[in-house]
Parts: C-alpha cells; structure tokens; sequence
C-alpha cells in the first residue's frame, strides 16, 4: 500500500446563519418544518423580481477571509450559473465565478484556493410516492462555499480539517455547521498514484457526506478501491460516486461526461461591489468582530493552564466548560487549577452528557461556587467522593458547596483525636484482621480503613485515617 500516495482536496458548503436569505427577505430558518413557509417571489424565482444582496452574508464571508488569513477582494461580483433542476426556482443559481469574495488562505495545515457566497437551492423529495415534492425553505438561503488545493494526504487529516472548519465557523458565530442537518456539506475530491509519479491520479469526487466520520471512511474507502483497480491494471475514472452509510461504500452516481457548462455571467440585476468602498466591509472594522479563535485559544490554555491534547479540546469545543474553568480559576492556586480541570472534564462532563443541565449558556451553579468546592476539596475538608456527591447536587439544582456538604455530612474529619478514638475501636474489634497485617497481608488493612470510614460515617479523612491506623498497629 506504501506504494501509492493519496491526493484529496475538499470542497465545503456552510450555511450561513443569517436572519434572512440571500437575496431577498424570507426567513432563514434551517429548524422550520412545515415546507414552503419561508418563502416569496423572489426566492421561489417569479419573473420581475428583483434580488438584493445581503449585507450580513458578505460580511460574514469576509471575517471567515480574514480569519483564514486569505486575501480579500476587492472588487466582486455574482454571477449566474444556469442549470435546470426543479430545487433550482430561476432556472440558475447565483454564485460567484470569476471574483470570488476571498482568495488563498490556510487552516489547520491546509491551503485553500477560494471561498466564495452563493444561494443554496431548495429541497428536492422523492421517497413518498410517485411523484416528488420540492421544499423552497432553503431556496435562497446564504451559502458559503470553501475549496481547499489538492494539498491533504490522508483520510485523518480531512477529518481533523472539516472538525477545525466545523469550530471557526462556530466560533466567528456565521454558522451553526451542524453536520447531520446538512449546514455543513463535505464533498471529498480523491486520486491516488504511484509514488515517484508526480502528476496526480484521475480524481473521484464523493457527495452527500453527513458526518465527520463518514468523510474519515469514504476517503478510506475511495483510497483503496482506486488503488486495487491499478494494482490490477485497471484504470480509475472520473465520476461522482456518493456514499452509502450502511454498508459503507462508496458506489457510482454520474460519470463525467466532459466538463459541465454552466454558461455563467455576470448577474446583471444585482451591483458590482467595491468593498473598500464600503465602510462596514473595512479591515479593521472587520477585525474588531472576530474574537479569540481555536489555535489562539489553545496556546493561551497550554500556557495559563498547562494543558494540552485530548483536554484542551474539551474546552476549546465546549465554551460552558471553557467559561467555567476560566471564572473559576481566578479563585484558584495552581494546584487547584489541575483539580478544576480534572473535576471538568471528568465530572462536569459525565454530568454534561447525562443531559440533566436544562440551561444552555452555563450551570445550575456559579464559577466561585465551584471554585469553593475545589478548595474545599484540596484543604481536605471533603474526600474526592465527597466533591462528585456535592457536584451531583450543585449540577442539578445549584447551592453552595459548604451547606450541602454540612446537610449531606461530608465535612471531613481531620481532627486526629476523633480519628484516633475511631482508629481504636477499629483495632478492638478486629484483632485476628490486625494480626492478618501483621503477618504480611496488606489487603488487611483495606478493610480496616473500610470499618474506620464506616464508623465515622463516611467522614474521616481517608489519608489520615491510614496513617493514623498504621501507626497505632506499629505500637503493638
Ligand atoms: P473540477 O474542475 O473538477 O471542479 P477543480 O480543479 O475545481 O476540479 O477542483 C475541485 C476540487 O478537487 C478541489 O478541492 C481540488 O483541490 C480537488 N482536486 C483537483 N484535482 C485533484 C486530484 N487530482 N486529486 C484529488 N483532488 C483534486
Ligand atoms: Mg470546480
């Protein structure tokens, strides 16, 4: 297999998340059910209609320029690409050609070649008879387009591409991106050759792919296919081949007949745009819009807080996590910021998925009072079991750390004379269990820390507990 390299370049599809269409002032809303609501006559495509660009979606499509590092346009326009489909109202789609918004720019390792705004079509039904129905809801809907250079080498790399693309767009709020409602379409372009060929391979392109993982398994897929047909002395062609989830292959939708001719023009009912010409479109303008992104966010979590690998993307994809440790942390030493984030991504987080947290933008409880608990925890005054009960109750219905650890008695015991009159007992009525200790078995002393937490009623400090056990035994 190390024989042959693997080409693949993507092209993406984000919907943005305007208030309105494109081009007109129908709704945008990627949730609406009933079909056909969201529509007017100029997105269903009446004749004598006019449309009018949307200031919103450009803007938007020049911070993701910008956030990309590419270079922005200054002089664009939109062009019409004319073809018939029944999701298609105008007979054409108003897309952008020749001037695309933005041009180059890089993310996640990748280099892009364009990323331009068009109007998503409508959809198209066909599984309920024998006949189809088409929904205009999305007709006219902003879509930003995305096309990387043929510069990814393997099914690992366009997956953590399409993730990072997923969380910019999320993060500069211009998409909600969500992959399985088709805000954020993958189409993967794949070629294999030999190694030492320097020209790429006929290149197959994958459609409809709605999930992460499904981009990760059909270039897998693709990559082998093509390389057993040259392995036999086949040819690979070019085609469109789509994927089918189930059995997870990919499988031959259109062959390329020669090259589509969309015969595009420049669209003439709407105006050229000078965007240096239009203040709100201004660099600095623009700049001032874009908050801390992914890659600045994790150098700024490996330096304050230490963290780096599976942790950090916690908080770099989960920001009521990330505003959590944050708030909380400016109560916090250093120490206690490792428990933080250990208490985050394991507890808060298994909580999290349990899906009791009803309220979207933070928890039940404050970041002080997670805070408290934390240093409740790392002062000994609660055993770690004593931390997930209370966080159990602070997760649910919020309160403050202290009174639910005095109602739930989880206050810890550190008074070594306390511990000291348990630790006798303990000795006193499990003399043949001490004598086992003695003789070598360390299991013993399990247990007895066992009956000593039981008689405190779950209170004693563990630790001092053992210590104080272990020293009495030594004195007899
Ligand atoms: P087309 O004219 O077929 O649309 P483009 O040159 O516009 O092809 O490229 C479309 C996408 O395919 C881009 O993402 C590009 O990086 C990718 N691509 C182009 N050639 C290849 C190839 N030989 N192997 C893999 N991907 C390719
Ligand atoms: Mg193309």
């Amino acid at each position: 297999m190390s024989k042959y390299l693997a080409t693949i370049g993507l092209e993406v599809h984000a919907e943005l998340s305007t208030e309105t269409k494109m081009f007109c002032r129908s709704k945008n809303d990627p949730d609406e059910k009933r079909p056909n609501v969201n529509v007017c006559p100029v997105c269903v495509g009446h004749p004598g209609t006019l449309p009018v660009i949307n200031k919103k979606a450009v803007e938007y499509v020049l911070k993701f320029g910008l956030a990309v590092h590419g270079e922005l346009a200054d002089f664009t326009e939109f062009d019409r690409k004319n073809y018939f489909y029944p999701d298609i109202p105008k007979g054409y789609q108003i897309s952008q050609y020749k001037y695309p918004l933005v041009k180059g720019g890089e993310l996640s390792g990748v280099r892009l070649t364009r990323v331009h705004l068009e109007e998503d079509t409508g959809t198209s039904i066909h599984d309920r008879g024998d006949y189809g129905l088409v929904d205009y809801n999305r007709a006219g809907v902003p879509l930003m387009e995305l096309v990387t250079e043929p510069v990814i080498t393997s099914a690992v790399e366009a997956g953590v591409f399409a993730r990072e693309l997923q969380l910019l767009l999320r993060y500069l709020k211009i998409s909600e991106a969500n992959m399985e409602k088709g805000e954020m379409r993958v189409e993967a372009n794949i070629s294999v050759r030999p190694e030492g060929q320097s020209e790429f391979g006929t290149k197959v392109e994958v459609k409809n792919l709605n999930s992460f993982r499904s981009v990760e398994r059909s270039i897998e897929f693709e990559i082998e296919r093509q390389i057993e047909l040259l392995e036999s002395g086949k040819e690979v062609v070019q085609e469109t081949r789509g994927f089918d989830e189930n059995k997870q292959v990919t499988f031959s939708q259109r062959k390329k007949e020669s090259a589509h001719d969309y015969r595009y023009f420049p669209d003439p009912d709407l105006p050229k745009l000078k965007i240096s010409e239009i203040p709100e479109f201004s660099e600095d303008v623009l700049r001032k819009s874009i908050p801390e992104l992914p890659v600045e966010k994790r150098e700024r979590y490996k330096k304050d807080f230490g963290l780096d690998g599976s942790k950090i993307e916690m908080f770099i994809s989960n920001q009521n996590f990330a505003d959590l440790l944050e708030l909380s942390a400016k109560h916090l030493d250093g120490n206690e910021i490792k428990i933080a984030v250990n208490y985050i991504t394991s507890d808060v987080a298994g909580l999290a998925k349990d899906g009791t947290n009803t309220n979207p933008s933070g928890f039940a409880f404050s970041p002080k009072q997670f805070a408290t608990l934390i240093s409740m925890y790392s002062s000994n005054k609660i055993s770690s079991r004593g931390v997930k009960d209370i966080l159990a109750v602070m997760y649910k219905d919020g309160g403050e750390p202290e009174k639910i650890a005095e109602d739930k008695g989880l206050i810890q015991q550190n008074d070594e004379g306390a511990i000291i009159a348990v630790v006798s007992e303990v000795l006193k009525e499990n003399e043949s269990v001490v004598n086992e200790y003695k003789e070598g078995k360390e299991s013993s002393l399990k247990f007895l820390i066992g009956q000593g937490m039981k008689k405190s009623k779950g209170s004693a400090n563990p630790s001092l507990l053992q210590e104080l056990l272990i020293k009495e035994i030594s004195k007899r």
